[in-house]
């Protein structure tokens, strides 16, 4: 399967399928990567050992000169520390400003490297290889970024890869509950823009699941599509992008006041979307938006209620820390229906916070 994000001159493809990156030279002689410069190929330890042999292996054989960088897993990656290792060895490996940084790897890999394309030499070509379904959302768009430590991805740029090539075979050896997280994302993308994708999510939860790869390439193109959909009206999140944050002012908050890691990102805005569809309920969408919301969530094995020991106020200070409330009032993406969201910019506090004690008694 293949689709286009379309940005004008910044356009470029997605690629998905299976076994691709046993193909990958031919996608990178297509895209136009120069040969006589070297790759820098960045990746984590759970996925390097996996699959970059066999890429570099590839790549070489095509006259590709590659350089690998295999850092430790996890969100503590995504620091300045790091970034300027990852920058020392570019520059050991003489990267110059026809070279690509390639992330293989999930979205945590994709920011990083992504951040040290836009930043190396004032920005050099970058290659997305996804894999974690998460990453379907990560990939698409160009939003690269680092945390630091008093704020999660503040040091960043706007910088779009040549292509996104996503091999689905690489998605097996994910872990059960990463596998759901990225579901929360897939999910999202139908929440906001396609009833007939959710009806089809809820069908098809199981398969999603089990990694059906038939499923599973149907389901990351459908959020990839809706992805590129979005940011292609509005590539620098000047009003319509926002739509994208469904789930996550609260979300956001949840991962940061349960510490990164141990609620994991999905699992966060799940809970999330569970209370926007409330909200908007409340506010007069009907009643399905809120059932089908959780429904399919939790048949995607994620978190449909805020387990009780959240303490609410911590959860709105982490909210106000992040979003910063006006007078009470923040913006606040809002289920009108299946498929629909609209952006309200007016929310109150109170109402987000009636929500989130209202998340803690949620029926199993
Ligand atoms: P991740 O990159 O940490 O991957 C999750 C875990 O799975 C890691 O332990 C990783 O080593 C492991 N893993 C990855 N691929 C694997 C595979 N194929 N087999 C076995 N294990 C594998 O996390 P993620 O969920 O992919 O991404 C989360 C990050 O994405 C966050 O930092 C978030 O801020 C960022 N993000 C960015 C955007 C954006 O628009 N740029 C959007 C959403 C999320
Ligand atoms: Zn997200």
């Amino acid at each position: 399967r293949e689709l286009t994000v379309d940005l004008g001159e910044r356009s470029y493809p997605i690629y998905i399928g299976e076994g691709l990156l046993r193909e990958a030279a031919s996608y990178f002689e297509k895209c136009g990567l120069s040969k006589r410069s070297p790759l820098l190929i960045v990746t984590d330890e759970h996925v390097g050992p996996r699959y970059l042999p066999a890429l570099e292996a590839t790549l070489r054989k095509a006259g590709y000169q590659t350089v690998g960088i295999t850092l430790p897993s996890g969100e503590g990656s995504k620091s300045l520390a790091v970034f300027e290792s990852v920058i020392t060895k570019a520059l050991e490996a003489g990267l110059d400003r026809h070279s690509a940084v390639v992330a293989l790897g999930g979205g945590v890999v994709g920011d990083l490297a992504g951040y040290v394309a836009a930043a190396y030499m004032r920005g050099i070509r970058f290659v997305q290889i996804p894999t974690t379904i998460l990453a379907h959302d990560s990939s698409v768009g160009g939003k690269v970024a680092v945390n630091h430590p008093l704020a999660k991805n503040i040091i960043g740029a706007f910088h779009q890869p040549e292509m996104v090539l996503y091999d689905l075979e690489t998605l097996q050896t994910l872990p059960a509950r990463q596998v759901s997280a990225g579901l929360a994302e897939v999910v999202k993308h139908g929440l906001i823009w396609d009833a007939s994708f959710v009806d089809w999510i809820d069908g098809n939860a199981g398969k999603l699941r089990s990694l059906d790869p038939e499923a599973l390439g149907y389901a990351l193109h459908k959020g990839c599509s809706v992805k590129a959909a979005v940011v292609s009206q509005d590539e620098r999140e000047n009003d319509v992008r926002a739509i994208l944050n469904l789930g996550h002012t609260i979300g956001h908050a949840l991962e940061a006041v349960a510490g990164y890691g141990e609620m994991l990102h999905g699992e966060a805005i799940s809970i999330g979307m569970v209370g926007a569809a409330r909200i908007g309920v409340e506010l007069g969408a009907p009643q399905e938006v809120y059932e089908v919301t959780k429904r399919v969530l939790a048949k995607c094995g994620l978190p449909v209620r805020l387990p009780s020991h959240f303490d609410t106020d911590a959860v709105m200070d982490a909210m106000m820390h992040d979003k910063k409330f006006k007078e009470g009032r923040m913006v606040y993406i809002v289920p009108t229906a299946i498929g629909q969201v609209e952006i309200d910019k007016n929310m109150s506090a109170d109402r987000v916070r009636r929500m989130v004690e209202q998340l803690k008694e949620e029926a199993e």
